[in-house]
């Protein structure tokens, strides 16, 4: 049903992708969902949390939401702070899709539209366009980087206590260490709220991961034999 052909795409930045066949099942199955779940699926992608209960990274997942919903209603902090937005080619890192970047000095947003637009295909053959209006994913991408910038600053100290294991304990004191991951669940949650939608675009990062094939690229001397 709606099954889409895998067919190369020419991204506009020059890498080159398909999108799966079964679109619309595959993001029927993923947005059956809840958030805190592909939350959860993101944490346990890394193998420093290979020894953690499902429940653990389920509750670290939802402590890490919490803090970016909190940030992103936070009316002490700048929301729209002036971080110049630049564009650049690429997006592509490996075989992960790489819509944007923050770099942090000087604080500056990088987007690769190359990319966005590939999500926006997602959004499109997933049938989510209610989920993801339009123009959506550059926007969710932004406030994702802007809430980079402030898990790096102002909320640095609450992202290490929101979810952390405790690594060290003395008497009543306890320091605890980052959850690898929490900072990606917070920043996708501050997108959300920021933006009103009803899902996380962690739901749209997850269904990119399933969707979309990046192709290697195409050696243009010997595209020049062939033709
Ligand atoms: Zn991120």
């Amino acid at each position: 049903m709606n099954a889409r052909p895998a067919s190369a795409v020419p991204s506009a930045a020059g890498f080159r992708y398909s999108l799966r066949g079964g679109a619309v099942e595959i993001a029927n199955r993923l947005a059956a969902r809840e958030d805190v779940d592909i939350a959860a699926d993101l944490l346990a992608g890394s193998h420093l949390h290979a020894a953690r209960s499902t429940e653990t990274l389920r509750q670290w997942a939802a402590a890490a939401a919490d803090l970016g919903h909190r940030m992103a209603t936070d009316s002490g902090l700048d929301h729209d702070p002036s971080v110049p937005v630049t564009e650049e080619p690429g997006g592509l890192v490996g075989d992960q899709l790489v819509l944007a970047r923050y770099l942090s000095r000087p604080p500056t947003v990088v987007l690769h539209p190359a990319a966005i637009a590939a999500a926006e295909a997602v959004v499109t053959a997933a049938g989510w366009a209610t989920l993801f209006p339009a123009g959506t994913v550059r926007r969710a991408a932004i406030a994702h980087e802007v809430a980079h910038g402030l898990l790096d600053g102002p909320y640095r100290r609450r992202l290490r206590a929101c979810a952390g294991p405790v690594l060290l304990r003395w008497g009543h004191r306890s320091w605890r260490g980052v959850v690898v991951g929490a900072d990606e669940i917070a920043a996708h949650a501050y997108a959300r709220i920021r933006l009103g939608l009803r899902r996380s675009p962690l739901l749209l990062a997850a269904a990119v991961t399933e969707l979309v094939r990046p192709q290697p690229p195409t050696d243009p001397s010997r595209r020049t034999k062939e033709s």
